[in-house]
């Protein structure tokens, strides 16, 4: 037979764009339009709905950047038109490719109930089905005039991210305005065509069922009159019937299909912007969920239900009925979806906390599932947070975005730190807005690693990032996709019903231990360090004020200030949303999240100041008390308490060197700043070692510059350190203090158009270098960064995250370990020799590298670790990280583990000096092992008085110890992060009179609810 392939299938696409797809609204009359621009932000819908309308028409221009337009329709259904089915088409100016992206829609009936959202791959309101004919429609679209962001030509700097800069030049025109009689038989058969077409561009070209399915996509064709497609679409559709009939081999893929609209919480949009997407995509799904029976759809973040349960009470309860039928689906248990690299411990164990809470209060429904399939990676310490919140699965996409490395596994148990074993899936079909094309489902299909031994797999299906959800052509292909020969098969399923269908035939999967490191997005552990730094602060305040607000409401009977903490920690929580913390988002996200940091930090200073003021007593009795927040005694006051400070040791010196520069002294360190200002020498004393590696000077700041070729703030390049510029150039070496307890060399530079002064600093009794470093940071698209060294001969390194510290090589032998370029810790990384080793303590940067080379002097090993501290990139902020940034580090000289442990609460967490009456607030629970370490001391959040103590094991050994409470215990209970009686704790955890015997493995965490006597 001769070769006419090509040539049906290009005759398929040009009769299904220019004359079948036309003829799905064969009919249509032009709606009236009116529009009201609200003056400012988005106004209550009553005000939107009662505002008066002027005219407008299609063509005309409209909404301004971030604007709000109250657009009304109207218009007469033809009488004509009695017993067809009627839509309106709402085309806002719509650019089909920019679901999310671009202005959006929510339609209103004259009572302001909703009715669905509009979004460019949605423009469809249906009227009637059949219609009487003579209806009258009027109907109101309150329209969001968002700017495009990521244009066609993506990563272009723009002002439009912001309000304040925005300008107001109208960005849309209206388009289609219309009522129109919808076919739906010319519309199931543009599905039919589809789903076989793209099924047999699939499938190989010398496959039977491919040509079968051309032959009937012909004689299909054939069947179409082009100048009557309404009239004779189903006799065409009729010739499809057996070629969609026949069913799928035995041993197809079967893919797992639910509804979802991945909705980032705030990116290129503000936050106040997500609380209508959601409004809209969930109008959209709960209708879509009453129109299609058998479909289900899922929606993550108990942060969003949480907002139209606040904003859009009429949706909610539409949500609400839908939840109830068990066709709405909360996901994840999480607050938020949150970035997972940077949350600090605590902070990581409340986002299943009040995740899961809200879905259990709210629904009565118990998440399994962490459901983060956009996070940039995942740290080794979530598998334990996931399994101590009572959940045991964890689905993800984003790793398939690394940039080298494939990962060897769809579906799998990942080991966390701890060896907490999670059963976790990577959707072979690597996006999160699967929308059922054919090349989609194949790629599932092809792609999945684990055939021969699993069969299933999992795909989000709807239109995400910034919503809009599953469509009803999804639907449609879905139903055709249940059992076709050739094609993977798909079914609707809840994220559970999966993972139990996953786990079940697949038991014994591979392992993969430590963390998921995704190969790209690095620079998002440097961008918006104000952010970042933000983050830092509130975690460390609310440790603060939780642990000093429970002591006074257990000493002083102060009332716990129950809802305040959890109002904070939820919004603490929420801008470690994926695109906040990260610093992917737009300026105007970026500049509130400042302000509202700085909002939580005046909050949770009143809190702290009025609980230690409780505890301390009446400040005219004129003794000061120091208040000591760490879970390690200092200056001799006990971790969790107070008492008037001990006199430091004095013994500080500051000298003047020949050759230039100072040698600083305290007895533990002696400290060489040359005549460059850069640290020369740091001798720690007791051992006689040399820090700083022969050769070379430590604290040298680095600037690269650093233009990624895509994604600006999310990414740098491995070609950044191609080039480098040492930033040697003084300006001003000064003494900046000097007496017995305290020395202090002042070190200013310039560079660029920037400047930067360090204070390096020594205090008494302290075994450590502290660094302050204050930019004036005004560059573009450069990296600048910290470096430190050490004369360390070491293949790893540990860096701290939740819960313990992981460790990475040094080297860069495969790929695997190349890609690791530059990685995240939390307060400290530490880097040893055996019996001797050295941190580097960062109060508020995440980002870092190590890397490592021999020196031709001596053959010794120079491992250089360097703190990433800011970055200019353009775009989605074009004046990301500009301005005014303080940092503190310190260099931890024979530093053992334990001693980067205890250095990295203590940045973070400076005494406090309070004037009272007492002479001591002793603490309301002490251990005596400083491995176990209190990560949290509060009340019990159902309000029962108990107190709530989370321990763990920081040093990745097995440590015993005792837990004494200071007042009568009754009972201790292990508990799960919620606060629930839980047996899974893997340890000893024994009640003995007065306290808690623990022995904990490496890492193990335990939760513990102390219930006083009484
Ligand atoms: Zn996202």
């Amino acid at each position: 037979m001769h070769d006419d392939r090509t040539l049906v299938e290009s005759r398929l696409k040009r009769v299904l764009d220019e004359r079948i797809r036309p003829a799905v609204y064969p009919d249509s009359v032009p709606l009236e339009v009116g529009i009201w621009t609200a003056p400012g932000e988005p106004v209550p819908v009553a005000e939107g709905l009662a505002a008066p309308r002027t005219p407008i028409a299609v063509g005309d221009a409209w909404g301004a950047p971030w604007g709000t337009s109250w657009i009304t329709v109207a218009g007469t259904v033809p009488e004509a038109w009695a017993g067809r089915t009627v839509e309106a088409l709402i085309d806002l100016g719509f650019d089909a490719n920019m679901p999310g992206f671009q202005c959006e829609g929510l339609v209103y009936r004259p009572d302001g109930s909703p009715v669905k959202g509009l979004n460019p791959q949605n423009q469809w309101v249906r009227i009637a089905a059949p219609a009487a004919g003579g209806e009258q429609v009027l109907l109101h679209v309150e329209a969001a005039s968002n700017p495009v962001i990521l244009d066609y030509h993506p990563f272009l700097p723009t002002e439009l991210g912001d309000k304040e800069t925005a300008g107001d030049q109208p960005r849309y025109r209206l388009a289609r305005m219309d009522l129109a009689v919808f076919d739906e038989t010319v519309w199931q058969l543009v599905i039919d065509l589809e789903v076989l077409g793209e099924l047999m561009a699939e499938l190989p070209v010398e496959s039977a069922r491919r040509w079968e399915i051309l032959r009937a996509v012909e004689r299909a064709l054939d069947g179409v009159a082009l100048q009557d497609v309404n009239g004779t679409a189903a006799q065409a559709r009729s010739e499809l019937t057996d070629v969609l009939a026949a069913p799928a081999v035995p041993s197809a893929h079967r893919i797992s299909a639910i509804g979802h609209a991945h909705i980032d919480s705030a990116w290129l949009w503000p936050l106040r912007e997500t609380v209508r997407k959601v409004a809209r995509t969930t109008a959209n799904m709960t209708a879509l969920l009453e129109d299609e029976p058998e479909f289900l759809y899922t929606m993550s973040q108990a942060q969003q239900f949480a907002w139209i349960k606040e904003h859009r009470p009429e949706v909610y309860a539409r949500v609400r009925k839908a939840v109830a039928d068990g066709r709405f689906v909360p996901a994840g248990g999480m607050w938020v979806e949150s970035d997972t690299n940077m949350p600090s411990s605590e902070a990581m164990a409340r986002q299943f906390v009040y995740g899961k809470r809200f879905f259990l209060d709210e629904f009565g429904i118990e998440n399994h599932e962490a459901w983060l399939p956009d996070t940039f990676g995942f740290t080794g310490g979530l598998p334990q947070i996931i399994r101590n919140a009572g959940s045991k699965w964890l689905l993800t996409q984003k790793i398939s975005w690394s940039q080298v490395n494939r990962f060897p596994h769809h579906t799998f148990l990942w080991e966390g730190i701890d060896g907490t074993r999670i059963f976790t899936h990577f959707p072979p079909v690597d996006t999160y807005n699967c929308s059922m094309k054919g090349s989609e489902i194949a790629h599932a299909a092809r792609n999945f690693k684990d055939k021969g031994v699993a069969r299933h797999s999992l795909a989000p299906t709807g239109w995400g990032d910034g919503g809009g959800g599953t469509t009803r052509e999804m639907v449609a292909k879905a139903a055709r996709l249940k059992d076709l020969e050739g094609s993977a098969t798909v079914r609707w399923e809840r994220p559970a019903e999966f993972f139990a269908k996953a786990e079940a035939e697949y038991p014994k999967p591979p392992v993969w231990v430590g963390e998921l490191y995704l190969e790209l997005h690095r620079a998002t552990l440097t961008s918006q360090a104000k952010t970042k730094q933000g983050n830092r602060r509130s975690e460390n305040l609310l440790r603060e004020a939780e642990l000093w607000c429970a002591t006074a409401a257990l000493r002083a009977g102060l009332a716990y200030p129950y809802e305040e903490l959890e109002r904070i920690w939820k919004t603490v929580l929420l801008h470690q949303f994926h695109d906040i913390l990260p610093g992917s988002s737009i300026a105007w996200v970026h500049r509130e999240a400042e302000a509202t940091y700085a909002a939580l930090a005046a909050e949770l200073e009143t809190l702290i100041g009025r609980a230690q003021q409780a505890l301390a007593g009446d400040a005219a009795g004129g003794r000061e008390l120091v208040f000591n927040a760490a879970p390690h005694a200092r200056s001799a006051v006990a971790a969790g308490g107070a008492s008037t400070a001990a006199s430091t040791a004095g013994g500080c010196s500051a000298t003047a060197r020949a050759a230039g520069g100072f040698v600083l002294r305290n007895g533990l360190l002696d400290v060489v700043v040359d005549g460059d200002g850069l640290v020369a020498s740091v001798v720690d004393v007791a051992s006689g070692r040399e820090t700083v590696a022969p050769g070379t000077r430590a604290n040298l700041l680095q600037l690269h510059p650093d233009f990624p070729n895509m994604w600006d703030a999310w990414d740098v390049d491995q070609f950044y350190r191609n080039t480098v510029t040492d930033l040697t150039a003084l300006d001003s070496l000064t003494v900046a203090a000097s007496d017995t307890d305290r020395v202090a060399v002042r070190v200013a530079r310039s560079f660029g158009s920037s400047t930067v002064v360090q204070t390096l600093t020594l205090r008494a009794g302290e075994q450590r270098l502290d660094i302050d470093t204050e930019v004036d940071w005004h560059e573009t698209e450069k990296f600048l960064k910290a470096a430190f060294p050490l004369d360390i001969h070491t293949e790893r390194y540990a860096a701290e995250t939740q819960f313990g510290h992981l460790h990475r090589p040094t080297h860069t032998n495969t790929s695997w370990e190349a890609a690791k370029f530059e990685a995240c810790n939390h307060r400290f990384v530490h880097l040893d020799e055996p019996g001797w080793g050295v941190a580097l303590v960062t109060a508020s940067t995440y980002g870092h590298d190590v890397t490592r080379t021999v020196r031709d002097t001596d053959g010794g090993t120079t491992t250089t670790v360097r703190c990433s501290l800011l970055r200019a990139p353009r775009f989605p902020d074009p004046r990301t990280d500009q301005g005014l940034h303080r940092f503190h580090h310190a260099l931890v000289p024979g530093a053992g583990i334990g001693d980067a442990v205890r250095e990295g609460y203590r940045i973070g967490l400076p005494e406090r000096r309070v004037t009272g009456s007492v002479a001591e607030v002793a603490p309301l629970v002490a251990l005596d092992n400083d491995a176990l370490v209190v990560s949290a001391v509060k009340l019990a959040d159902d309000r029962s008085g108990d107190l709530v103590v989370r321990v763990y094991e920081a040093n990745g050994g097995r440590a015993r110890g005792r837990l004494s409470a200071s007042f009568v215990l009754a009972g201790a209970v292990p508990c799960d992060l919620l606060e629930r009686p839980w047996d899974g704790t893997r340890g000893e955890v024994t009640m003995v009179d007065g306290g808690v015997e623990l022995a904990l493995r490496p890492f193990e965490l335990v939760t513990l609810r102390l219930t006083a006597a009484g």
